[in-house]
Order: structure tokens, then C-alpha cells, then sequence
């Protein structure tokens, strides 16, 4: 449940699209005026996102005989006009009677016969027989897709590419790949794309499974986020469990016995009696099977746990051990956790059809003590902890919160990723922690009973152990919403959970508490979808209080938590920001390209369409046009002098036509121009300058790097380079290049030299050779006369110094020291003739996540001085592109989303 994703900070070599999930905010819905009950109420619409189709009709009061499903359908079909759907493209997934008399009908959307990601929409009805009638209706259904439904690149690229987002080359070589097969990525016409789930081999990798979705016809990542699974590759198999896993072996009898618990105490707990007398963790006295295994200190993979025992004793009464690595609470907890929802709120476990409940206990994760806990889509992993932390499934709530995102698995199936990432974690967090107060007898007002995880430190008091998971937060998406992009925490998920479940928290503190938890279940299992933001599921929550029949002032103080929180339709434009937006809810990894007042950026028109180059003037009137050609192919990776932009383009019209590309185009417009085609080599680091273009590809006969250089609108050709010499970066202005050169030296260490070229002379005028002790050295940068480039340097390599030399070999100097509290963390950089902009990051995060611990931009004088801000901007500050004098544009993801931003002067103390 703490888990945070430390997946490399470098954004992808391929143009990776992905997902914005929080898309413009629907309309929150308001509470009725006046439900009157004998008049018949009016229908409340609100409108969908990317979608002709509503996100949410209620007030319906619609006649609706014969099965749920037929009758679900036929509604949906009686009234074109106002769902824009084809019946014939919707498959009914679940069909869903509650003990209430009302059923919901969830269907997943087609698109020519391929499943449209997180495209669910749901009729809910009441009554039955010839008195059922349609209540409400909502969800997502996309009416705009066009996207042809068969794969032009081989399925094989697809997966190579696939893996290509494990970005650590040893932990690529040991990874596995899932194949999910064929998806449609929504948004727009749609994307044919493959799904995936890589998992890498040893935590280089990021010790995180990915789910990704590859751009069957253009080749490139459309999506990726986090799996729910931390577990890595190669640790159990997976498959059928054993007999015993399910408890439908045959022999196996129901007992009791006693297992003390991790502190020692006693406890009766439900197991099974084996056919030769001997004892397991089975848990047979209810509809559905609970088995807890004890993983025994090893790694855990996913699937069913086929190659671990369930504890076991030779009789009914089992030793200390199994109290030690938190077996016992793990066993007696999910017992809790399954009657809660059974009891309270009418749901047969964890896929709601008494399907087996598996606990793993006593785990680690490569090879080192594991403080975490998670659902892995088939079971719950707990760790053992360590010296700091007890055993994970000690905490009620956690084990609530873990199999709570077991349920929401199985209803609403939120996609990992951003908000609505985000709302599966608070959805966990709800429960988990009413589960806990509800079984311990903890009164909502007790100071202590928001907190989670409270008991799973060794030491110290509850409130410190908590620390800032708790719900009783106050923190609104305005203030503290933390703006990260989606390689971070999966766009953090974790890091932005509390402030929606701050909001049902506080929801079930006023309202009484039983009433809140049906509320919320209502809400998870009858109105949410997988692509749901906050202000979805505030809507969501609404409209499971009007169906329970809550009152106008219930109801209006579920309306009024969630504006206390801050979840209300717009939220994102009410974050203050001293930035000028030049192009929002950019999509993709790359970095914008800015010259001579004109700015270049590649973005999906929208969210999940394919990637094309955007221009416009930095300053003045006139929006954004589009530059790159409109065929069907990604663009992107731009470069520009102001004059003209060159870029990179992948794609073809089949699968022996698909290329990689080189392209050039003025900005006013007129012909494309090709400079570079290739089916495999990648070209990378396009530049231009005044008339002369840029850029790196490998050469296939030594597979190493070389300059490309196309001078005065000549063909792009090779520059020469010694043998066993690769190039890492280039950089180019008013006629002299640079690079950053990278050999094998004499003590068999890598060699880095920054290195001046001049083009006029045909030759380097300047190699400055970095000492083989410095490691590594960042990209090199031509500004102001000079040649810039990274070193790393202090804090264990975590900082890096900025350094300059003159481009005719004379001597280099420290433009930002390595040393201190706000040096560079990582090699971005940028500049103009008159200052350097570099990232002060935490690729290494201490302590607690905040707004000030995210990325920011810093600004110092390139003869040198004090570097200053660039933006007080409280979100992440990311790919920087600095203009003239100290003007600089960059990604800013304050408001939950990824913006192009500027600023033309350093704010200087933030
Ligand atoms: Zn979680």
C-alpha cells in the first residue's frame, strides 16, 4: 500500500504517447432542487469527454420489462438521440442483482470487434417484472472512433517495443512479456494498439511490472502505467493452484484450532483437517475459500501461489512462528475484510461470486526484506517488514485495503494511472479504514481513527507511524494536488489518493456511518468505470446517494466534503500559477523546441490520438498550427531555429513501408522535406541552425553513433569519427556543432570528451577530455561562444556539475557547481547566450512527497551568480527550453496535467 514507483526519470527513446487520464473535468453534478416524490423526476444529463455519448443520465423514471440485460439494451437502443450508442457494439459483461430488488448492467464497448480500453457503460434498474424500470444510466462510450481494427507492424515489434520501456538494458535482458492482445486506446479516433505487461528482472528495472499498450500500426507506445503487481519475474510460477488452494480438495474437513497472533496472543482460528490428521490454514466455514500461505522469506510472482505451502501444523494448535511472520493476522483478517462486505454490504467476496481469498505472508522482494503490502490481481502478498515495520498483514486496514482493491478489480476496474489511479487507492483507503473502526468499535470521532497503517511500526505512536497517511486530511486538490507526470508513481497514485479519500472519510463522519459505507459501495460497484477522474467519482458518489434515497441535506453534505476537498468540476484552473500557458494537456515525453519567439511541440490533438508538431508564437496573438504533415504517421522529438523545425517521424501505411525519418519544414509552412529514412536505426537529436540540420543514427556496419550533418540544404551525411567512438548527444549553432563523444579507454573505463566542430573548417577545433573518475557526462549544449555539459559529481553521483568550454579549446570553467543544496540534479539543460537553466530534482525522494519536493526549474547567469527559480510554480517543473535572454518554456504538471508554460524572467525566491 506504500509502495511508490522508481521508475527512471528519463522520459522514453520512442515517441511515447500517453494517456492524459485527467481530461477536462465534466460538469460536477448538482443536487436536485427538488425531488419531490410523487412527481416524476427530471433527468439530469451530464455531458461526456471525447464522446457525443453522456457520462451520467439520472432521474430516470423509464419502463423497462424483461431481463436485466435485454432490457438494459433495449433502453439504450430505444433512445439514439440521447446515447449516441450501437447496441451492436456493446457486450454485456456483468448483469448484477442486489438484495435491494435493483440490478446494474455493465457492458464493455467494441470497436470492430476489439475491446475498447475502460470503455464501460451501465444501466441501472429497480423493480421487476413488468414494473422494472431504467433509474439511471452512465459511464463511457466513445462515438467517435474510426481507428482501423488490424495491425500493420508485426506483432513480434510490438512486443520488442514493449520492452523497450523497461529502460535498463540488464534488467530488459531477464524480463518477461504478457500478451494481452488486441485493445483500442480511446480518445479521438482511436488507437489499434496491443497490450502487454512487461515485468522486469531485478529491480534496475524499476521493480515494477508495466502495463503497455503499443501503437499497432504506427509502431510507438500510445499508454503505459503501473501495474498493481510490485512482484518481480521468474520468482513462482503461475497457474492452477493446487486443490488445497481453493479448498475444493477433496479430504479436506473443516476445524478450529488456536494460532497465536504477531504479538502472541491466542487466537481461534478457522482451518482445515487434511486426510492424514494434519493441519492448514483453510478457512472452509465460509462461502468462500480463505487460504493463507507463508511464502517463507522468498520473492513472490504473480498468478496463483503454485510452488509455496499453506501453513501447516501437525494438529490443531500452531507454533509461535506462525504469529512472527504474520500468518495467523493475515488468515483472521481476511476473514474480517470478506465479512464485512458480505454482511454490510451484500457482496460474496472479493470478485463477488465467493471465489477463494489468497494470502501470502512472509514475503520479500529481490532478495530483501519487504515493508509493503499488495494486490496482485489473483492474491494478497504480504511482506514480513523489517527492523522498522512489523509484518504488513498485522494492520487490519491494510488487509482491507489490499482486498478492497480486489473488489474494485472486479467492479469498477479503475485503470492504475493518474486521478483515477488516485481514486482506486482512496476507494482502498476508505474501506481498509472502515473496516478496521468497524471491527475494533472505533467511534468516528476518536482522534486516532483516520489514520492508516497506524500499528505497523515497531516503534513510536500511531499518529508518527501514520505519518501523512491519514484521512482526516483536509487537503483539497487546489492546494495540495501533487502535479506529477506519469512516470512518476504512475502519476501519482499515491501521492494524491487521500485528498479523494479525505473527502469519503469526512463523508462518513458526518452521515452515519453504515450509510456512508453503502453510499461509497454503491458508487465503486454501479457507477465507476476505469477511466474515471475525482469529478466523476464525486458525481458517481451522488448518484448512489440519490438512488439509496438519501435526503436533499444528506446529500448536500456529500456534496459539500467533496467541495471541502476540493473535487468540483474545473478544479485544475483554480491552482494559481505565474506561468503563461502556450498549449495544454500536452501529451507524450518530449521536450518543446523554442527559438526566435516561436515555440514547437509535439502533442496529440487529443488525449490518445496519434502525436503531430503544434507552433505559435510565444508572445502576441495567434494559437497554435499544426506543422507536421497530417498522414497518419507520429511526429516528434522537434528542433527549430525560429526560422524552420526539422523532427523525427515514425510510422507507414504497412508494415514493409514503415520507417523511421528525418524531416524538415519551414515554419511558414510549404513543402516536407526528408533528410533521413530508415527501417531500424532510430535517428535522435535532431538540431537546426541556420540552414544547416543535425542529428544521430547509428551506423548498422559498427553499431555505434555518428553526426549527421546536412549543410546549406544538402543531403545529411556522416561525419567521420576514430573507430570504437560513439556519440551520445549533439548540439549546433550559427555553423559550429558539438558533441558529446564517448570511448573505451586505456584502463578499459569509458572515456567522455565534449567536442567542438567547426563546419566551416571541416574539423574539431576542441575536445575536452572529462577524467574516467567523473562517470558520466551529460549531453553537450553550443550557447553564448561556449560548449556546455554535465558532470556528475557529489552526493554519490545524485548531483551534477555544470561546466563550459570555449569552442576553440582554451580553457574550461564551472558554470554551477555539483556542490550544495540546489545543484542540478540530473543533465537537463538548457540555455541562451545570457543564462543556463537546469532541473533541482529528488531522483532520490526523502522523507515525506510534497509540491516542494518535485521537480523545479533553476536559473543562473551564464558568466556565473546566483541562480534563482525560474517559476514558483508548486507541481513538477520538467523539460526546460530556454529562449533568449532569460526567457524559458518547459512542461509544468501543477495542474494535474502536463502544460507547455512560460516565463520570461526568473521569479527568483519562491
Ligand atoms: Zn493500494
Amino acid at each position: 500500500m506504500h509502495q511508490r514507483s522508481r521508475t527512471p526519470k528519463a522520459l522514453g527513446a520512442g515517441l511515447a504517447a500517453v494517456l492524459s487520464l485527467g481530461l477536462a473535468a465534466p460538469a460536477a453534478l448538482a443536487v436536485p432542487a427538488a425531488p419531490a416524490a410523487d412527481t416524476d423526476p427530471v433527468p439530469t444529463l451530464v455531458d461526456g469527454q471525447e464522446t457525443a455519448t453522456p457520462q451520467l443520465v439520472t432521474g430516470l423514471h423509464e419502463s423497462a420489462p424483461g431481463s436485466p440485460a435485454d432490457a438494459a439494451r433495449a433502453h439504450l437502443a430505444a433512445h439514439p438521440e440521447r446515447y449516441r450508442i450501437d447496441p451492436g457494439q456493446l457486450a454485456e459483461v456483468a448483469a448484477e442483482r442486489g438484495a435491494d430488488g435493483r440490478s446494474t448492467v455493465r457492458f464493455q464497448q467494441y470497436h470492430g470487434g476489439v475491446p475498447v480500453l475502460g470503455a464501460q457503460y451501465l444501466v441501472h434498474l429497480t423493480g421487476d417484472g413488468a414494473g422494472q424500470r431504467v433509474e439511471s444510466v452512465g459511464g463511457k462510450y466513445f462515438t467517435g472512433l474510426t481507428a482501423p481494427t488490424t495491425a500493420t507492424v508485426p506483432a513480434a515489434v510490438l512486443r520488442d517495443l514493449a520492452l523497450g520501456e523497461i529502460k535498463d538494458p540488464g534488467a530488459r535482458a531477464g524480463a518477461t512479456v504478457e500478451d494481452h492482445g488486441a485493445v483500442v486506446v480511446p480518445g479521438g479516433a482511436g488507437r489499434l494498439a496491443r497490450h502487454f505487461t512487461v515485468r522486469a528482472a531485478d529491480p534496475a528495472g524499476g521493480g515494477q511490472a508495466r502495463e503497455v499498450y503499443v501503437d499497432a500500426n504506427l509502431g510507438v507506445v500510445a499508454l503505459v502505467h503501473d501495474s498493481r503487481s510490485s512482484a518481480p519475474a521468474g520468482t513462482t510460477g503461475t497457474g492452477a493452484a493446487k486443490g488445497t488452494a481453493t479448498g475444493a480438495a477433496a479430504g479436506v474437513e473443516p476445524a478450529t484450532g488456536t494460532a497465536p497472533d504477531f504479538f502472541g496472543r491466542p487466537v481461534k482460528v478457522d482451518i482445515g483437517r487434511l486426510p492424514d490428521g494434519s493441519y492448514q490454514f483453510s478457512d472452509l466455514t465460509r462461502p468462500a475459500a480463505v487460504t493463507t500461505y507463508d511464502a517463507a522469506g522468498e520473492g513472490v510472482g504473480p498468478g496463483l501461489p503454485t510452488d509455496l505451502a499453506v501453513v501447516h501444523a501437525p494438529g490443531p494448535d500452531f507454533p509461535a512462528a506462525t504469529g512472527t511472520v504474520g500468518a495467523t493476522d493475515a488468515h483472521v483478517n481476511a476473514g474480517i475484510v470478506y465479512d464485512f462486505y458480505r454482511d454490510r454490504l451484500g457482496r460474496d467476496g472479493l470478485d463477488g461470486k465467493a471465489g477463494p481469498i489468497i494470502s501470502v505472508v512472509n514475503a520479500t522482494a529481490w532478495g530483501e526484506p519487504l515493508a509493503n503490502a499488495s494486490w496482485d490481481g489473483s492474491k494478497m502478498v504480504y511482506g514480513g517488514g523489517n527492523d522498522k515495520f512489523r509484518p504488513f498483514s498485522v494492520a487490519l486496514d491494510v488487509v482491507g485495503h489490499e482486498m478492497t482493491h480486489g473488489v474494485v478489480e472486479n467492479t469498477a476496474g479503475l485503470l492504475m494511472a493518474g486521478q483515477t489511479g488516485a481514486m482506486d487507492e482512496a476507494l482502498a483507503d476508505y474501506f481498509g479504514n472502515a473496516i478496521e473502526v468497524t471491527a475494533r468499535g472505533i467511534p468516528m470521532t476518536d482522534p486516532k481513527a483516520g489514520l492508516l497503517g497506524e500499528n505497523l511500526c515497531r516503534t513510536g505512536t500511531p499518529e508518527a507511524c501514520a505519518g501523512s497517511r491519514r484521512l482526516d486530511n483536509h487537503r483539497t486538490t487546489v492546494d495540495d494536488y501533487l502535479g506529477v507526470p506519469t512516470d512518476v508513481d504512475s502519476g501519482g497514485v499515491h501521492l494524491n489518493s487521500t485528498i479523494f479519500s479525505g473527502a469519503l472519510w469526512d463523508i462518513r463522519r458526518t452521515l452515519d456511518p453504515l450509510t456512508a459505507d453503502r453510499v461509497v459501495y454503491r458508487a465503486l460497484a454501479a457507477y465507476l468505470t476505469p477511466l474515471d477522474d475525482f469529478v466523476a467519482g464525486r458525481n458517481a458518489v451522488l448518484a448512489a446517494g440519490q438512488d439509496l434515497g438519501l435526503s436533499r441535506a444528506q446529500l448536500r453534505t456529500v456534496a459539500g466534503a467533496f467541495d471541502a476537498h476540493g473535487i468540483r468540476a474545473g478544479w485544475q484552473s483554480r491552482i494559481g500559477a505565474d506561468s503563461r500557458t502556450l498549449l495544454r494537456g500536452i501529451t507524450g515525453t518530449g521536450a518543446p523546441a523554442v527559438a526566435a519567439g516561436r515555440w514547437v511541440m509535439a502533442s496529440a490533438e487529443r488525449p490518445g490520438a496519434t502525436e503531430a508538431l503544434y507552433t505559435g508564437p510565444i508572445t502576441g496573438g495567434g494559437g497554435p498550427t499544426r506543422l507536421s504533415p497530417e498522414d497518419g504517421r507520429a511526429h516528434g522529438y522537434p528542433a527549430t531555429d525560429g526560422t524552420s523545425a526539422a523532427w523525427i517521424s515514425l510510422g507507414g501505411q504497412g508494415q514493409d513501408s514503415w520507417k523511421m525519418e528525418v524531416l524538415t519544414r519551414s515554419l511558414a509552412g510549404g513543402p516536407v522535406r526528408t533528410l533521413y529514412s530508415s527501417p531500424s536505426r532510430l535517428p535522435a537529436d535532431v538540431r537546426v541552425s541556420g540552414g544547416d540540420i543535425a542529428f544521430r543514427a547509428s551506423d548498422p556496419s559498427v553499431n555505434l553513433n555518428r553526426v549527421f550533418l546536412s549543410h546549406d540544404g544538402g543531403p545529411a551525411v556522416p561525419l567521420p569519427l576514430p573507430a570504437g567512438h560513439d556519440v551520445l548527444s549533439v548540439t549546433l549553432k550559427d555553423g559550429v556543432l558539438g558533441w558529446t563523444e564517448r570511448w573505451v579507454g586505456d584502463q578499459g573505463t569509458d572515456v567522455y570528451a565534449p567536442t567542438v566542430y567547426s563546419i566551416a573548417l571541416g574539423k574539431v577545433t576542441a575536445q575536452y577530455v572529462v577524467p574516467a573518475s567523473k562517470a558520466k557526462v551529460g549531453p553537450a549544449l553550443l550557447t553564448g561562444g561556449r560548449l556546455l555539459w554535465t558532470e556528475t559529481s557529489g552526493d554519490g553521483g545524485r548531483r551534477t556539475s555544470i561546466r563550459s568550454g570555449a569552442v576553440d579549446g582554451s580553457g574550461v570553467t564551472d558554470v554551477v557547481s555539483g556542490d550544495g543544496p540546489n545543484a542540478p540534479s540530473n543533465g537537463t539543460l538548457t540555455a541562451s547566450d545570457r543564462a543556463v537553466t537546469y532541473q533541482v530534482g529528488t531522483d532520490e525522494q526523502r522523507g515525506e512527497w510534497s509540491n516542494a519536493a518535485l521537480p523545479k526549474l533553476w536559473q543562473v547567469p551564464l558568466a556565473g551568480g546566483t541562480p534563482e527559480r525560474v517559476s514558483c510554480n508548486r507541481g513538477g517543473q520538467y523539460r526546460p527550453a530556454a529562449e533568449q535572454g532569460t526567457r524559458v518554456v518547459w512542461v509544468d504538471a501543477t495542474a494535474g496535467r502536463s502544460d507547455l508554460v512560460v516565463r520570461d524572467r526568473p521569479a527568483g525566491g519562491c
